[in-house]
Protein backbone atom coordinates (compact mmCIF):
# COMPACT_ATOMS: atom_id res chain seq x y z
CA UNK A 1 0.00 0.00 0.00
CA UNK A 2 0.87 3.27 -0.62
CA UNK A 3 0.13 7.10 0.93
CA UNK A 4 -0.65 8.18 -2.33
CA UNK A 5 -3.78 5.75 -1.95
CA UNK A 6 -4.99 7.36 0.83
CA UNK A 7 -7.48 11.07 0.39
CA UNK A 8 -4.80 13.08 1.37
CA UNK A 9 -3.56 16.43 0.44
CA UNK A 10 -1.40 16.98 -1.30
CA UNK A 11 0.71 19.09 0.70
CA UNK A 12 0.45 16.23 3.79
CA UNK A 13 1.88 13.79 0.94
CA UNK A 14 4.73 16.27 0.34
CA UNK A 15 5.59 16.17 3.79
CA UNK A 16 5.43 12.37 4.08
CA UNK A 17 7.96 12.15 1.24
CA UNK A 18 10.33 14.94 2.87
CA UNK A 19 10.24 12.57 6.00
CA UNK A 20 11.45 9.74 4.23
CA UNK A 21 8.10 7.45 5.16
CA UNK A 22 8.25 4.92 1.42
CA UNK A 23 5.16 2.72 2.58
CA UNK A 24 2.08 3.10 5.62
CA UNK A 25 3.15 1.10 8.15
CA UNK A 26 0.59 -1.68 9.43
CA UNK A 27 -0.86 0.72 12.30
CA UNK A 28 -1.46 3.54 9.87
CA UNK A 29 -2.63 1.61 7.15
CA UNK A 30 -5.52 0.29 9.29
CA UNK A 31 -6.53 3.77 11.26
CA UNK A 32 -5.88 6.52 8.27
CA UNK A 33 -8.76 4.98 6.08
CA UNK A 34 -11.14 4.88 9.14
CA UNK A 35 -9.92 8.09 11.03
CA UNK A 36 -10.90 9.53 7.32
CA UNK A 37 -14.39 8.34 7.22
CA UNK A 38 -15.24 9.36 10.53
CA UNK A 39 -15.11 6.46 13.15
CA UNK A 40 -13.96 6.12 16.46
CA UNK A 41 -10.67 4.38 16.79
CA UNK A 42 -9.72 1.90 19.61
CA UNK A 43 -6.30 0.55 18.25
CA UNK A 44 -3.51 -1.54 20.40
CA UNK A 45 0.05 0.34 18.69
CA UNK A 46 2.64 0.53 21.04
CA UNK A 47 5.83 2.98 20.40
CA UNK A 48 7.75 3.03 17.27
CA UNK A 49 4.85 1.60 15.06
CA UNK A 50 4.26 5.09 13.59
CA UNK A 51 0.87 5.85 15.44
CA UNK A 52 1.81 9.02 16.04
CA UNK A 53 1.44 10.01 12.25
CA UNK A 54 -1.27 7.73 12.28
CA UNK A 55 -3.49 9.89 14.22
CA UNK A 56 -2.23 13.41 13.36
CA UNK A 57 -2.20 12.74 9.12
CA UNK A 58 -6.16 12.43 9.53
CA UNK A 59 -6.32 15.30 12.08
CA UNK A 60 -4.50 17.57 9.74
CA UNK A 61 -6.78 16.60 6.72
CA UNK A 62 -10.02 17.24 8.73
CA UNK A 63 -8.55 20.46 9.75
CA UNK A 64 -7.71 21.01 5.51
CA UNK A 65 -11.39 19.58 4.65
CA UNK A 66 -13.20 21.42 6.91
CA UNK A 67 -11.56 24.91 7.89
CA UNK A 68 -14.14 27.18 7.63
CA UNK A 69 -15.16 25.71 10.68
CA UNK A 70 -13.14 27.24 12.77
CA UNK A 71 -14.61 29.31 15.71
CA UNK A 72 -13.85 27.43 18.93
CA UNK A 73 -10.91 27.54 21.02
CA UNK A 74 -9.40 24.24 20.80
CA UNK A 75 -10.72 21.97 17.25
CA UNK A 76 -8.50 19.00 18.48
CA UNK A 77 -7.19 18.06 21.18
CA UNK A 78 -4.53 15.75 21.59
CA UNK A 79 -3.97 13.99 25.39
CA UNK A 80 -0.91 12.40 26.72
CA UNK A 81 0.81 11.11 29.66
CA UNK A 82 3.51 12.80 29.69
CA UNK A 83 5.05 15.97 28.99
CA UNK A 84 7.64 14.37 26.52
CA UNK A 85 5.44 12.33 25.17
CA UNK A 86 3.24 16.10 24.83
CA UNK A 87 6.26 17.82 23.03
CA UNK A 88 7.59 14.73 20.49
CA UNK A 89 3.22 14.80 19.54
CA UNK A 90 3.44 18.64 19.06
CA UNK A 91 7.22 18.31 16.71
CA UNK A 92 5.24 15.92 14.77
CA UNK A 93 2.03 18.51 14.29
CA UNK A 94 4.49 21.29 13.43
CA UNK A 95 6.75 19.24 11.38
CA UNK A 96 3.14 17.61 9.28
CA UNK A 97 1.78 21.17 9.19
CA UNK A 98 4.86 22.96 7.82
CA UNK A 99 2.77 23.45 4.48
CA UNK A 100 -0.49 24.39 6.36
CA UNK A 101 0.28 28.23 7.76
CA UNK A 102 -2.99 28.21 9.05
CA UNK A 103 -3.02 25.38 11.01
CA UNK A 104 -1.85 26.09 14.74
CA UNK A 105 -0.77 24.14 17.76
CA UNK A 106 0.60 24.74 21.05
CA UNK A 107 1.25 22.54 24.05
CA UNK A 108 -0.66 22.91 27.80
CA UNK A 109 2.16 20.73 30.11
CA UNK A 110 3.29 20.77 33.68
CA UNK A 111 6.62 22.31 34.64
CA UNK A 112 5.81 25.18 31.85
CA UNK A 113 5.21 28.70 33.66
CA UNK A 114 1.46 29.54 33.64
CA UNK A 115 2.46 33.49 32.19
CA UNK A 116 3.99 31.41 29.56
CA UNK A 117 1.34 28.84 28.45
CA UNK A 118 -2.05 31.02 29.09
CA UNK A 119 -1.70 33.81 26.70
CA UNK A 120 -1.50 31.35 23.66
CA UNK A 121 -4.55 29.57 25.02
CA UNK A 122 -6.68 32.25 25.53
CA UNK A 123 -6.05 32.27 21.58
CA UNK A 124 -8.14 29.78 18.97
CA UNK A 125 -5.81 26.99 18.81
CA UNK A 126 -6.07 24.05 16.14
CA UNK A 127 -4.75 21.56 18.09
CA UNK A 128 -3.71 21.66 21.61
CA UNK A 129 -1.89 18.67 22.96
CA UNK A 130 -1.75 18.80 26.74
CA UNK A 131 -1.02 16.52 29.78
CA UNK A 132 -4.22 15.83 31.89
CA UNK A 133 -3.06 17.18 34.99
CA UNK A 134 -2.22 20.67 33.70
CA UNK A 135 -5.59 20.65 31.62
CA UNK A 136 -7.70 19.71 34.00
CA UNK A 137 -6.20 22.50 36.01
CA UNK A 138 -6.85 25.24 33.44
CA UNK A 139 -10.48 23.66 32.65
CA UNK A 140 -11.38 24.06 36.46
CA UNK A 141 -10.41 27.25 36.98
CA UNK A 142 -12.44 28.13 33.53
CA UNK A 143 -8.99 29.29 32.07
CA UNK A 144 -9.79 27.50 29.06
CA UNK A 145 -12.56 25.55 27.42
CA UNK A 146 -12.41 22.49 25.21
CA UNK A 147 -16.50 22.32 24.64
CA UNK A 148 -15.66 23.38 20.43
CA UNK A 149 -13.71 20.34 20.42
CA UNK A 150 -13.87 17.96 17.42
CA UNK A 151 -11.52 15.21 17.80
CA UNK A 152 -10.09 13.84 21.00
CA UNK A 153 -7.06 11.60 20.89
CA UNK A 154 -5.94 9.81 23.79
CA UNK A 155 -2.35 8.53 22.97
CA UNK A 156 -0.95 5.97 25.04
CA UNK A 157 -4.08 5.34 27.39
CA UNK A 158 -2.68 2.69 29.35
CA UNK A 159 0.10 4.75 30.62
CA UNK A 160 -2.50 7.60 31.61
CA UNK A 161 -4.25 4.96 33.14
CA UNK A 162 -1.92 3.52 35.41
CA UNK A 163 -0.58 6.71 36.24
CA UNK A 164 -3.84 7.46 37.83
CA UNK A 165 -5.82 9.76 34.97
CA UNK A 166 -8.76 8.29 34.54
CA UNK A 167 -10.94 10.47 36.63
CA UNK A 168 -9.08 14.04 34.89
CA UNK A 169 -9.57 12.11 31.64
CA UNK A 170 -13.36 11.21 32.26
CA UNK A 171 -13.88 14.50 32.82
CA UNK A 172 -11.86 15.95 29.74
CA UNK A 173 -13.97 13.96 27.92
CA UNK A 174 -17.69 14.78 29.24
CA UNK A 175 -16.32 18.55 28.87
CA UNK A 176 -15.60 17.79 24.95
CA UNK A 177 -18.70 15.62 24.95
CA UNK A 178 -20.09 17.42 21.49
CA UNK A 179 -16.57 16.17 19.56
CA UNK A 180 -17.39 14.01 16.27
CA UNK A 181 -14.31 11.65 16.87
CA UNK A 182 -12.50 10.05 19.70
CA UNK A 183 -9.30 7.94 19.01
CA UNK A 184 -7.43 5.83 21.53
CA UNK A 185 -4.16 4.64 20.90
CA UNK A 186 -2.46 2.25 23.95
CA UNK A 187 0.47 -0.10 23.95
CA UNK A 188 -1.90 -3.34 25.18
CA UNK A 189 -6.08 -3.33 25.52
CA UNK A 190 -5.97 -5.50 27.98
CA UNK A 191 -6.73 -5.17 31.66
CA UNK A 192 -10.44 -4.82 32.60
CA UNK A 193 -9.44 -0.31 33.52
CA UNK A 194 -8.41 0.19 30.04
CA UNK A 195 -11.76 -1.85 28.62
CA UNK A 196 -13.82 -0.17 31.14
CA UNK A 197 -12.17 3.45 30.38
CA UNK A 198 -12.57 2.62 26.69
CA UNK A 199 -16.48 1.97 26.82
CA UNK A 200 -17.12 5.52 28.30
CA UNK A 201 -15.16 7.39 25.64
CA UNK A 202 -15.78 5.76 22.47
CA UNK A 203 -18.66 5.24 20.00
CA UNK A 204 -18.77 2.07 18.28
CA UNK A 205 -14.98 2.01 17.14
CA UNK A 206 -13.58 0.43 14.63
CA UNK A 207 -10.38 -1.79 16.58
CA UNK A 208 -7.41 -2.17 15.15
CA UNK A 209 -5.12 -4.24 16.69
CA UNK A 210 -1.86 -3.74 15.14
CA UNK A 211 -0.97 -7.60 14.91
CA UNK A 212 2.37 -6.22 14.09
CA UNK A 213 4.62 -8.16 11.25
CA UNK A 214 7.77 -8.93 12.78
CA UNK A 215 9.59 -6.53 10.91
CA UNK A 216 8.01 -3.76 13.55
CA UNK A 217 7.56 -5.47 16.28
CA UNK A 218 10.30 -7.50 18.12
CA UNK A 219 12.84 -5.38 16.45
CA UNK A 220 14.72 -4.07 18.71
CA UNK A 221 17.17 -6.99 20.25
CA UNK A 222 17.81 -6.13 24.00
CA UNK A 223 20.65 -6.83 26.04
CA UNK A 224 22.18 -6.29 29.34
CA UNK A 225 25.65 -6.23 30.80
CA UNK A 226 26.46 -6.49 34.21
CA UNK A 227 28.64 -4.13 35.40
CA UNK A 228 30.88 -3.38 39.17
CA UNK A 229 30.67 0.55 38.87
CA UNK A 230 31.63 3.47 37.04
CA UNK A 231 34.89 2.92 35.47
CA UNK A 232 34.19 -0.42 35.22
CA UNK A 233 31.18 1.01 33.23
CA UNK A 234 33.63 2.88 31.33
CA UNK A 235 35.41 0.42 30.16
CA UNK A 236 32.31 -1.59 28.81
CA UNK A 237 31.11 1.64 26.78
CA UNK A 238 34.74 1.92 25.30
CA UNK A 239 34.99 -1.39 24.33
CA UNK A 240 31.45 -1.79 22.74
CA UNK A 241 31.88 1.63 20.85
CA UNK A 242 35.42 0.40 19.12
CA UNK A 243 34.14 -3.07 18.59
CA UNK A 244 30.58 -3.00 17.98
CA UNK A 245 29.31 -2.36 14.59
CA UNK A 246 28.21 0.64 14.73
CA UNK A 247 26.91 2.62 12.50
CA UNK A 248 24.62 5.51 14.85
CA UNK A 249 24.81 4.63 18.38
CA UNK A 250 22.98 7.23 21.09
CA UNK A 251 24.54 6.96 24.88
CA UNK A 252 22.04 7.72 27.90
CA UNK A 253 23.56 9.34 30.84
CA UNK A 254 21.79 10.16 33.27
CA UNK A 255 23.15 13.86 34.36
CA UNK A 256 25.37 16.21 32.66
CA UNK A 257 27.76 16.36 35.26
CA UNK A 258 28.45 12.49 34.41
CA UNK A 259 28.22 12.80 30.98
CA UNK A 260 31.18 16.17 30.89
CA UNK A 261 33.34 13.50 32.49
CA UNK A 262 31.96 10.68 29.83
CA UNK A 263 33.29 13.25 27.30
CA UNK A 264 37.07 13.37 28.63
CA UNK A 265 37.24 9.59 29.54
CA UNK A 266 35.73 8.97 25.54
CA UNK A 267 37.80 11.88 24.15
CA UNK A 268 41.26 10.62 25.59
CA UNK A 269 40.57 7.09 24.14
CA UNK A 270 40.57 8.56 20.66
CA UNK A 271 36.99 8.35 19.86
CA UNK A 272 34.86 10.87 17.77
CA UNK A 273 31.34 11.57 19.14
CA UNK A 274 29.07 14.31 19.61
CA UNK A 275 26.80 15.29 22.70
CA UNK A 276 23.93 17.38 23.99
CA UNK A 277 23.20 18.23 27.26
CA UNK A 278 20.94 20.08 29.26
CA UNK A 279 21.54 24.45 29.13
CA UNK A 280 23.56 23.79 25.95
CA UNK A 281 23.71 27.27 23.43
CA UNK A 282 21.05 26.81 20.99
CA UNK A 283 23.77 27.18 18.30
CA UNK A 284 26.06 24.25 19.61
CA UNK A 285 23.28 21.94 20.17
CA UNK A 286 21.63 21.94 16.48
CA UNK A 287 25.79 21.84 15.72
CA UNK A 288 26.02 18.77 17.46
CA UNK A 289 22.71 17.28 15.80
CA UNK A 290 23.88 17.96 12.69
CA UNK A 291 26.86 15.85 12.64
CA UNK A 292 25.22 13.35 14.16
CA UNK A 293 22.18 13.19 11.40
CA UNK A 294 24.51 13.99 8.55
CA UNK A 295 26.87 10.86 9.41
CA UNK A 296 29.82 13.01 10.58
CA UNK A 297 30.15 11.32 13.81
CA UNK A 298 28.52 8.07 14.81
CA UNK A 299 28.29 8.26 18.71
CA UNK A 300 25.76 10.89 20.42
CA UNK A 301 26.40 11.21 23.75
CA UNK A 302 22.63 12.77 25.86
CA UNK A 303 20.60 13.19 28.96
CA UNK A 304 16.95 12.18 28.68
CA UNK A 305 16.23 16.06 29.05
CA UNK A 306 18.82 16.83 26.19
CA UNK A 307 17.42 14.18 23.85
CA UNK A 308 14.20 15.21 24.38
CA UNK A 309 12.28 15.85 20.55
CA UNK A 310 15.81 14.13 18.82
CA UNK A 311 13.80 12.29 15.95
CA UNK A 312 16.97 10.59 14.04
CA UNK A 313 15.34 7.80 11.72
CA UNK A 314 17.86 5.56 11.29
CA UNK A 315 20.05 5.05 14.87
CA UNK A 316 20.88 0.97 14.96
CA UNK A 317 22.23 1.04 18.60
CA UNK A 318 21.17 2.58 22.12
CA UNK A 319 22.89 2.55 24.77
CA UNK A 320 22.03 3.25 28.40
CA UNK A 321 24.96 3.84 30.10
CA UNK A 322 23.10 4.43 33.18
CA UNK A 323 19.78 2.76 33.31
CA UNK A 324 16.93 5.48 33.13
CA UNK A 325 14.92 5.60 36.29
CA UNK A 326 11.40 4.35 35.30
CA UNK A 327 10.36 1.61 32.27
CA UNK A 328 8.36 4.31 30.07
CA UNK A 329 11.57 6.31 29.58
CA UNK A 330 13.17 2.90 28.81
CA UNK A 331 10.60 2.41 26.08
CA UNK A 332 10.98 5.37 25.01
CA UNK A 333 14.79 5.65 25.05
CA UNK A 334 14.92 2.88 23.19
CA UNK A 335 12.15 3.18 20.65
CA UNK A 336 14.38 5.59 19.19
CA UNK A 337 16.27 2.79 17.14
CA UNK A 338 14.20 0.17 15.20
CA UNK A 339 12.41 2.64 13.65
CA UNK A 340 9.55 1.84 11.13
CA UNK A 341 10.61 -1.61 10.14
CA UNK A 342 14.60 -1.21 10.60
CA UNK A 343 16.20 -3.33 13.44
CA UNK A 344 17.50 -2.13 16.21
CA UNK A 345 19.98 -2.77 19.31
CA UNK A 346 19.58 -1.49 22.75
CA UNK A 347 22.46 -2.17 25.40
CA UNK A 348 21.85 -1.74 28.87
CA UNK A 349 24.78 -1.32 31.56
CA UNK A 350 23.65 -2.73 34.84
CA UNK A 351 25.28 -2.02 38.12
CA UNK A 352 23.53 -4.08 41.59
CA UNK A 353 21.66 -1.12 42.46
CA UNK A 354 19.50 -0.92 38.50
CA UNK A 355 18.89 -5.10 39.04
CA UNK A 356 15.18 -4.07 40.39
CA UNK A 357 14.93 -1.83 37.78
CA UNK A 358 15.75 -4.12 35.15
CA UNK A 359 13.01 -6.53 36.42
CA UNK A 360 10.38 -3.35 36.55
CA UNK A 361 11.28 -2.79 32.60
CA UNK A 362 11.09 -6.90 31.77
CA UNK A 363 7.36 -6.85 33.13
CA UNK A 364 6.47 -3.31 31.82
CA UNK A 365 7.62 -4.45 28.43
CA UNK A 366 7.11 -8.32 28.40
CA UNK A 367 10.20 -8.81 27.15
CA UNK A 368 13.42 -10.89 28.52
CA UNK A 369 16.47 -8.71 28.15
CA UNK A 370 19.04 -11.19 27.18
CA UNK A 371 22.74 -11.53 29.26
CA UNK A 372 25.97 -10.65 27.14
CA UNK A 373 28.71 -10.98 28.98
CA UNK A 374 32.30 -9.59 26.91
CA UNK A 375 35.33 -11.64 27.47
CA UNK A 376 37.99 -10.05 29.70
CA UNK A 377 35.57 -7.03 31.21
CA UNK A 378 32.96 -9.64 33.11
CA UNK A 379 31.34 -8.11 35.96
CA UNK A 380 33.35 -9.54 39.45
CA UNK A 381 30.17 -8.68 41.54
CA UNK A 382 27.22 -11.74 41.96
CA UNK A 383 24.74 -10.12 40.18
CA UNK A 384 22.56 -12.46 38.89
CA UNK A 385 21.61 -13.39 42.85
CA UNK A 386 19.64 -10.00 42.40
CA UNK A 387 17.70 -10.86 39.75
CA UNK A 388 16.41 -13.99 41.20
CA UNK A 389 15.21 -12.21 43.91
CA UNK A 390 11.24 -13.43 45.33
CA UNK A 391 8.91 -11.70 43.60
CA UNK A 392 6.56 -8.87 45.77
CA UNK A 393 3.54 -10.45 45.91
CA UNK A 394 1.55 -7.78 44.31
CA UNK A 395 3.62 -8.17 41.33
CA UNK A 396 2.64 -11.44 41.41
CA UNK A 397 -0.91 -10.63 40.92
CA UNK A 398 -0.24 -8.21 38.23
CA UNK A 399 1.43 -11.63 36.21
CA UNK A 400 -2.27 -13.14 37.05
CA UNK A 401 -4.14 -10.53 35.51
CA UNK A 402 -1.87 -10.34 32.81
CA UNK A 403 -2.63 -14.05 31.77
CA UNK A 404 -6.21 -13.88 31.79
CA UNK A 405 -7.31 -13.48 27.71
CA UNK A 406 -8.82 -10.53 26.88
CA UNK A 407 -12.34 -10.93 24.94
CA UNK A 408 -11.85 -10.00 21.36
CA UNK A 409 -14.87 -8.61 19.39
CA UNK A 410 -15.00 -9.37 15.53
CA UNK A 411 -16.47 -6.67 14.16
CA UNK A 412 -18.33 -6.14 10.82
CA UNK A 413 -17.01 -2.83 9.51
CA UNK A 414 -19.82 -1.86 7.38
CA UNK A 415 -22.34 -2.42 10.70
CA UNK A 416 -20.51 0.45 12.18
CA UNK A 417 -21.14 2.70 9.32
CA UNK A 418 -24.58 3.05 11.01
CA UNK A 419 -25.36 6.26 12.23
CA UNK A 420 -21.60 7.84 11.72
CA UNK A 421 -20.79 10.61 10.17
CA UNK A 422 -19.75 9.97 6.73
CA UNK A 423 -16.67 12.24 5.88
CA UNK A 424 -15.11 10.69 2.94
CA UNK A 425 -18.58 11.31 1.63
CA UNK A 426 -18.52 14.60 2.66
CA UNK A 427 -14.84 15.10 1.10
CA UNK A 428 -15.80 13.81 -2.29
CA UNK A 429 -19.28 15.88 -2.34
CA UNK A 430 -16.95 19.20 -1.44
CA UNK A 431 -14.62 18.28 -3.93
CA UNK A 432 -16.87 17.63 -6.41
CA UNK A 433 -18.37 21.12 -5.80
CA UNK A 434 -15.23 22.78 -6.50
CA UNK A 435 -14.10 20.69 -9.38
CA UNK A 436 -17.55 21.58 -11.08
CA UNK A 437 -17.52 25.48 -10.27
P1 LIG B 1 5.83 6.53 16.63
O1 LIG B 1 5.34 5.12 16.75
O2 LIG B 1 4.76 7.47 16.25
O3 LIG B 1 6.59 6.95 17.85
O4 LIG B 1 6.86 6.59 15.39
C1 LIG B 1 8.12 5.99 15.40
C2 LIG B 1 9.05 6.54 14.35
O5 LIG B 1 8.72 6.04 13.07
C3 LIG B 1 9.10 8.05 14.21
O6 LIG B 1 10.47 8.40 14.20
C4 LIG B 1 8.52 8.36 12.87
O7 LIG B 1 9.18 9.47 12.29
C5 LIG B 1 8.80 7.08 12.09
N1 LIG B 1 7.77 6.76 11.10
C6 LIG B 1 6.44 6.90 11.23
N2 LIG B 1 5.79 6.46 10.13
C7 LIG B 1 6.74 6.02 9.26
C8 LIG B 1 6.71 5.44 7.95
N3 LIG B 1 5.58 5.22 7.33
N4 LIG B 1 7.89 5.12 7.39
C9 LIG B 1 9.06 5.35 8.03
N5 LIG B 1 9.16 5.90 9.27
C10 LIG B 1 8.01 6.21 9.89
Amino acid sequence: MEFSEFELDDRLLKVVEENGYKKPTIVQQEVIPSAMSGFDILADAPTGTGKTAAFVLPCLQHLIDFSNKRHSLCRILMLTPTRELAMQVHEQVKSFSRYLPRVTSCTVIGGVDHEDQLPELSQKTDIVIATPGRLIEYLKKKLFDIKGVEILILDEADRMLDMGFYDDVMQISKMASRREQTFLFSATLEGGLLKKFANEVLKNPVEIHVDSPRSEKKKITQYKIYADDLSHKIELLKYLLKSEKINKTVVFIKTRERLQELVSELDSAGLVFAYLRGEMDQDKRLQALERFTNNDVKILLATDVAARGIDVADITHVINFDMPRSADIYVHRIGRTGRAGRKGVAINLVEAHDVPMLGKIERYTGEKITLRVIDGLKAKNKLADFSKKKRKPEDRKEVKKDEKTPHKKDRVRSQKNKGKPNFAEKRLRKNSQVAGE
